[in-house]
């Protein structure tokens, strides 16, 4: 055969493949459109774990009726107006909405805000239908139905219901440590109802990483080069069996990485146990020139640009916190 451009509904699939890989990471691209829209509100709704049904409802900006046909287009995008270097959004891709109605059937509803009605347009297999006027009394509504219906192989791997669905409620959690003026409400069939009233950014981590923690914890707020590290880090004896209570995010974006994980495990090493992990939240605040976040299309791995820089920063604060307060608890002792 000879070579050919791939029609787009394939293009989009096979993107879809590295974007959308389970319910769980269709809620966190329409989580960040969410909160890319200035939303203080968000409401998640899921069914069968997800893979009958998602619905992601926001009080945000919204998007005009003529920008809806462009949204669902890959490579289309309102976030990028600085190029690669100056990323201050959670999305820049261009490519959720394609990818998710390339695999999906999807429905956009939207209402900008100032204007008078609202408007839906629907993808089903990479096939478009509308915009045409519907019911929305502000922001955007996301509805997601039959994920992967047209991708058997993709289906065959996803996990039980209930699995899904608790991928959901994690992807929710961790991404609400970093927005906590923002109320989030997930419910559904499948799950008991979670909601997360907005205040302040402790009150947000007593409701996701316990009430006990931030007692358990020094808070951190360290500088070094640019790089601003703030957060809490769990004492010495408030350890756990897995590295999942370990929440890092840079400008607001939640990440995994390997650095960050084991520059904590070199901060705690004389401290905790071989085979315990310590719970602590880290916030970084970067210059976007000085961090990479193109480096995977599901946007959470980052890299640094110095990463040795930030490594002896998290061990540097960690230590100095810990530190200062055995110190403090000395002293107090000693009274
Ligand atoms: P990206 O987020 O990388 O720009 P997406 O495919 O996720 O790409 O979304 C495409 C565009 O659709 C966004 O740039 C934004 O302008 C618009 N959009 C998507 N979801 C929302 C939303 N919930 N509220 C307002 N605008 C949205
Ligand atoms: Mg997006």
């Amino acid at each position: 055969m000879p070579i050919q451009l791939l029609p787009e509904n394939l293009i989009d699939q096979i993107a879809a493949g590295e974007v959308v890989e389970r319910p769980a990471s269709v809620v966190k691209e329409l989580l960040e459109n969410a909160l890319d829209a200035g939303s203080r509100r968000v409401e998640i709704v899921t069914a069968g774990g997800g893979k009958s049904l998602l619905r992601i409802s926001d009080d945000g900006c919204g998007i005009p009726v003529s920008e809806l046909p462009l949204a669902i287009r890959r490579h289309c995008t309102s976030k990028m107006s600085g190029g690669l270097e100056a990323i201050d959004t959670l999305g820049f891709r261009g490519e959720a909405l394609p990818s998710i109605g390339s695999v999906a059937r999807l429905t956009l509803r939207s209402r900008a805000r100032g204007t008078d009605g609202a408007h839906e347009i629907r993808v089903d297999n990479g096939v478009q239908d509308g915009p045409r006027p519907a019911p929305l009394s502000a922001g955007t509504m996301v509805e997601v139905r039959d994920l992967f219906h047209c991708v058997p192989a993709r289906l065959k791997f996803l996990k039980s219901d209930r699995a899904e669905s608790a991928a959901i409620t994690e992807t929710v959690k961790r991404i609400a440590i970093a927005f906590p003026a923002v109320r989030f409400e997930l419910a559904g069939e499948d799950r008991t109802e979670t909601v997360l009233a907005a205040g302040s950014p402790e009150a947000r981590i007593a409701q996701i990483v316990g009430a006990e923690f931030i007692d358990n914890a020094v808070e951190l707020d360290a500088l070094r080069e640019g790089v601003r590290l703030t957060g809490w880090a769990g004492l010495p004896t408030y350890h756990r069996g897995n590295a999942q209570h370990q929440y890092a995010y840079v400008n607001g974006r939640p990440v995994r990485d390997k650095m960050i994980l084991s520059a904590i495990r070199g901060a705690y090493v004389d401290f905790v146990p071989r085979d315990r992990y310590p719970v602590c939240v880290l916030f970084f605040d970067v210059d976007p020139r000085d961090v990479d976040v193109n480096v995977h299309p599901a946007k959470a791995d980052v890299r640094f640009r110095d990463p040795a820089l930030v490594r002896g920063l998290i061990v540097g604060a960690i230590r100095q916190a810990l530190g200062g307060m055995s110190l403090r608890a000395s002293t107090e002792g000693a009274d």
